[in-house]
């Protein structure tokens, strides 16, 4: 069935304990198309400046992500986003964001052809512009899921107030769930968060894994445990593209294959902070996902 993703396509500045790059390709977008492309094409809603190097366009197109939806606007300048991780590699800081072409007034274009989507996955991105896009879709997606991040949850409250009630499922790490809800607790947190709309909700805790919560269920997924981080830049991203990807591939969205689709997610997610940018996704195949899939599952049955 048809995912579209909505998201950020920038230059990403990036400093971890193992090195650094300058304007290296990233986005929310981008990992979030990137990651799903494993399990299904996605279509990409984004835009860029006229400094986004067609090499970056050209990079996408080798997974087949449908980029009729990646506006290049003349005159413009990319989003570019500046980050330093700590030596835990959990904690990160953002030196500098600049909106520029996804700054507040960004509406997005949404293809006729992508009007019809089943799969929609809001990336981490301004809620003004998830609402833009939800009210141009012409007939209702099966499932839509939004990320967010604590930017948008302190600079756009209101926006995201309101978007919530249209979402299916929210997508957060823990601190950010706490944020958005002033709980303590994160599952307490996790239950604040239904009632103010989605059916489920999906909180990351880096490397003590990730939780569903539902009205009716619970259920944990440990982290892959990765002895390889470089940078763990798009993981979340990824972690929500391939969660999307997977279940657009299978077509379902009930909560078993919710949690089944987390288990792909989480390894996507390790893979991409193998390497700076997308780097270590450009080389994945199908088959290394199956067989640390494999590894993983007797890694958590008992
Ligand atoms: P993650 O590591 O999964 O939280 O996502 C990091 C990605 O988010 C980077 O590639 C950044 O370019 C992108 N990003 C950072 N800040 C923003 C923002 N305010 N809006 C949209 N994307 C952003």
């Amino acid at each position: 069935m048809s995912l579209l993703v909505i998201g950020s396509a920038a230059f990403d500045s990036i400093q971890t304990p193992s090195g650094s790059r300058e304007k290296v390709i990233g986005g929310s977008g981008v990992y979030a198309a990137f990651a799903a492309s494993f399990f299904t094409p996605a279509r990409l809603v984004s835009v860029v400046g006229e400094d986004w190097p067609d090499d970056y366009t050209a990079r996408l197109q080798k997974r087949n992500i449908d980029l009729e939806g990646l506006e290049i606007r003349s005159g413009a300048q990319t989003l570019a986003w500046t980050g330093k991780y700590f030596e835990n590699l959990n904690d990160r800081e953002t030196l500098d964001i600049r909106l520029n072409v996804m700054g507040e007034e960004y509406s997005p274009l949404v293809p006729e052809s992508y009007r019809e989507s089943d799969f929609v996955l809001l990336a981490n991105g301004s809620p003004v512009s998830h609402l833009d896009l939800l009210a141009k879709m012409t007939a209702k997606p099966r499932l839509t899921v939004a990320d967010t991040m604590d930017f948008y949850i302190q600079n756009c409250p209101d926006p995201l107030r309101e978007l919530l009630p249209q979402i299916d499922g929210l997508i957060l790490n823990d601190s950010e769930a706490r944020l958005l809800t002033g709980e303590k607790n994160t599952i307490t947190a996790a239950r604040r968060i239904l009632e103010m709309g989605p059916t489920f909700v999906i909180v990351k805790k880096g490397e003590n894994g990730a939780f569903y919560l539902s009205r009716r269920a619970i259920r944990l997924i440990p982290a892959y445990p990765s002895e390889k981080v470089v940078d763990p830049t798009g993981a979340g991203d990824s972690f929500a593209g391939a969660l999307l990807g997977a279940l657009a591939a299978s077509g379902r969205s009930d909560p078993e294959s919710i949690i089944a689709a987390m288990a792909r997610a989480t390894v996507v997610a390790g893979y991409t902070v193998e390497g700076f940018s997308l780097e270590r996704l450009e080389t994945l195949t199908e088959g290394e996902i199956e067989s640390r899939l494999a590894a993983f599952r007797t890694m958590i049955t008992f």
